[in-house]
């Protein structure tokens, strides 16, 4: 069979291909993209499109990089695998030497995984498995309402209950959902946690920015109040930084704005600049020894085949070596100051509300009549609208977000901001004239 070269890229992919989180029936045809370079990507009929989202949230310098393709390569020619039990190599040594020391000092083990919902569900076992260990009876979890841990069970049990996880509802584990943390609700937080905490293996939580739920964000002084709490309870915590690690809220980790120090934390899209996937799990020593025994039940039995791909260590030691330059800091800071401009203009225009930001992330909600949901019919329209404009955006809902890659550019910048701009105006809402009374119900 010799069609290929006839069919077109979109119907050789709708004939086998099944996308993630996409109704296939009535899904438009997916986007054939042949190229990436810097924050452009490229259609096969050589049309570019900014990529305002960093693909997911993962791509931090830029597509195909050619320093970390270059380091890839090499690693590539000189050992692409190994097993990780019994088998060690230098990248995964490196790379667990230099992240350690960004992070919180009472970080002091790495485990490698896959993905976020990989590093998610190793960092939950650990957590039961810590108090299994130490003989005590602890099981109940405690995470955040509109939480996004992932999609494998596990991370599915301890996000929050959405369209997303309904089918799957009576399989999952019970946790216990709580507000995010704000200067009224605080003390009745802590009530509930106290009265669960004698059986409570763990809290997990994303920091600051609540990504997956609409870039929902919260102050770092509420949530170290939280996390002191739990600390005195004796709560473990897990701190999700899949999404704000590496510089997405404008310092290297969300931990940067915090003065308490999680047992645990998570990581992977920015990881590896975007460039392959990997997730990982750090613990403190304290976890860490808990396993520490003679008694080979203590073990933790938690392992993927990739554990710690040489290819993915390189990618990430190439990408943080980018990430730690002055220039990519301030590339961070640039985009913070001109977000946080721009979010001035946003917050003035009659059809936005809730204008959120936190270091490169900027979110805001388009006002329709419909409630703010992931099924806002909206969302899709602005979509489209975008990508017509050579802009991906991808909109939850009705609320728009920009998570671009640091080498962005302050004229492509503006160039985003100004077409959010003028597709606000060309959508311009008759039913939500600013002097409406009902508008303001
Ligand atoms: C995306 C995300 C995950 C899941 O990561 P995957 O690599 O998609 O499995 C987990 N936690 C947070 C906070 C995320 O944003």
């Amino acid at each position: 069979m010799n069609n290929t070269s006839i069919q077109s890229l979109q119907s050789r992919d709708k004939a086998v291909n099944w996308h993630p989180y996409t109704q296939m029936k009535t899904a438009g045809d997916a986007v054939p993209i042949v190229k990436g370079k810097g924050v452009y990507l490229y259609d096969e009929n050589g049309k570019k499109y900014i990529d305002a989202v960093s693909s997911w949230w993962v791509t931090l310098h830029g597509h195909a990089h050619p320093y970390i393709a270059e380091r890839v390569f090499q690693q590539l020619n000189t050992l692409e695998q190994v097993i990780f039990a019994g088998f060690t190599h230098e990248p995964a040594v490196q790379l667990s030497e230099n992240l350690l020391q960004l992070l919180p000092e009472n970080q002091k083990k790495v485990f490698y995984s896959d993905n976020g919902s990989t590093a998610v569900e190793a960092a939950l076992k650990m957590c039961i498995q810590y108090a299994y260990n130490s003989g005590k009876e602890k099981t109940k979890i405690i995470a955040f309402k509109n939480a996004y841990h992932g999609d494998t069970f596990g991370a599915m049990s301890v996000s929050g209950r959405s369209v997303w996880t309904k089918p799957f509802g009576s399989m999952l584990f019970e946790v216990v959902f709580i507000d995010i943390p704000n200067a009224e609700n605080l003390e009745s937080l802590k009530i509930q946690i106290r009265d669960l905490a004698e059986e409570t293996a763990c809290f997990i939580y994303e920091p600051l920015v609540q990504g997956a739920a609409g870039m929902l964000m919260y102050e770092a002084k509420h949530l170290d109040e939280l996390m002191k709490f739990c600390r005195d309870e004796e709560i473990l915590m897990i701190q999700d930084e899949v999404f704000t690690g590496f510089g997405r809220t404008g310092k290297l980790f969300a931990a940067n704005h915090l003065t308490e120090m999680p047992d645990i934390m998570c990581f992977s899209k920015g990881l590896t600049g975007g460039t392959m996937p990997m997730g990982i799990t750090t613990c403190s020593q304290e976890i860490f020894n808990a396993f520490l025994s003679e008694d080979k039940y203590k073990t933790l039995f938690h392992g993927h085949s990739f554990t710690a791909n040489p290819l993915a260590c390189t990618a990430a030691l190439a990408s943080m070596e980018l990430l730690l330059q002055e220039e990519t800091l301030s590339a961070i800071d640039c985009i913070n100051r001109q977000h946080s401009d721009f979010s001035k203009i946003l917050s003035k225009h009659p059809d936005v509300e809730n204008v959120r930001q936190t270091g490169t992330i900027l979110a805001f909600e388009y006002k329709t009549d419909q409630n703010t949901s992931y099924f806002n019919q909206i969302g899709k329209v602005l979509y489209d609208e975008f990508l017509e404009r050579g802009i991906i955006m991808r909109p939850l809902g009705n609320v728009m977000y920009l998570v671009p890659p640091y080498c962005i550019t302050s004229e492509e910048l503006n160039f985003i901001y100004q077409n959010i701009l003028e597709v606000l105006d060309a959508f311009k809402n008759p039913d939500h004239c600013p002097t409406d009374a009902a508008d303001r119900e």
